[in-house]
């Protein structure tokens, strides 16, 4: 969306970009690296829960963020940092920095994604940003060269760019497109509470403490294959999280929250990402919505039927 806004005399140029949040649908987590980073092996879906970001510009060099009254997932403003660690800020400010542009922005986010939720809210929101003021300053970057900037601010940002599905090594940004062409249906059932990722990856290093934890090489090619075919009834019992027990460790109730979603007749239900949020597999689409009516009284935000892939950050 490039529109036109009247601000008394002035007329500025507004752009809109969204960017998906994400599921893991298979994640194996390794030791931590010397860095405090750890290697994993992970199989991204992006899913149809967006975040959206409108680029206006300034005529100072300042960076502003703040939340519209559209958006659904935030439980306490408080939550959504407004300062420069907002990802938002640090993401148009980078993007100024390495392309030499002398004005500012100021960045309205609609947040749909859980804060803190293990959907990569944040991470969407950087790449949204760096899309939309990619355009709104003419800064003419390629996808490939936002990703670039993107790893820097975080190690899920190069995902939420590209969108699709993706295997990710590394810390998670070394990228290889898996191409899926018939979409996979879920539900996310954000908590009422947040994890905060840092921890649950402490968590998990504690509960394996002395064991001889393998580096993760490769996704479970079982589990590409189901992804791939479009087959829920073959994925159901191949979904995996390394994440799981610590995010249960730290938040017991998110187990009975899994235990729960399947005896209601999810086909196998996850923790996403570093948690809180769950992912709840269903059927096909029709599934989804019936599961969404019968969790609609649970504690928290409310959940959604999603399905994925989808694209990447783009402009809207
Ligand atoms: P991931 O799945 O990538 O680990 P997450 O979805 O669990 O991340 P986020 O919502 O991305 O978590 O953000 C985690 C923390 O980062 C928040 O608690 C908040 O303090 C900080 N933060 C910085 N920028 C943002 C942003 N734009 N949106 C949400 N949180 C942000």
């Amino acid at each position: 969306m490039i529109g036109r806004e009247s601000a008394g005399q002035a007329v500025a140029r507004t752009v809109t970009a969204r960017a998906p949040g994400k599921i893991n649908v298979y994640f194996r987590v390794g030791p931590p690296r010397e860095d405090g980073y750890h290697c994993v092996a992970s199989l991204y879906l992006a899913v149809s829960l967006y975040e959206e970001v409108a680029a206006t510009p300034r005529e100072d060099d300042g960076v502003t963020v703040r939340l519209t009254d559209e958006s659904t997932a935030v439980r306490e403003p408080e939550d959504f940092p407004l300062g420069p660690e907002n990802l938002v800020v640090r993401a148009a400010r980078l993007l100024a920095e390495r392309t030499g542009v002398g004005t500012g922005v100021d960045l309205a986010v609609t947040k749909h994604v859980p804060i803190a939720g293990g959907m990569g809210g944040g991470s969407a929101d950087a790449a949204a940003t760096l899309v939309a003021c990619n355009a709104l300053w003419g800064t003419g970057l390629t996808r490939d060269q936002l990703g670039q900037l993107g790893r820097e601010l975080g190690a899920d940002v190069p995902f939420a760019l590209a969108g699709g599905a993706a295997v990710g090594l590394g810390v998670g940004d070394e990228l290889s497109p898996v191409l899926v062409r018939q979409p996979t249906h879920w539900v996310v059932l954000p908590a009422s509470y947040g994890l905060s990722t840092p921890k649950v990856f402490s968590a998990l290093d504690a509960l394996r403490s002395g064991q001889d934890v393998p580096t993760p090489s490769e996704v479970d090619p079982e589990v590409l294959k189901a992804l791939i075919a479009a087959d829920p009834q073959a994925l159901a019992p191949l979904l995996h999280n390394d994440l799981a027990a610590a995010s249960v460790s730290l938040a017991p109730e998110l187990g009975e929250a899994l235990t729960e979603a399947v005896s209601d007749g999810a086909l196998a239900a996850i923790v996403s990402g570093s948690g809180p949020t769950a992912a709840l597999l269903a059927e096909d689409a029709a599934h989804a919505r019936q599961l969404v009516v019968q969790l609609g009284d649970e504690p928290g935000l409310a959940a959604h039927a999603v399905q994925g892939p989808v694209h990447g950050a783009e402009l809207i």
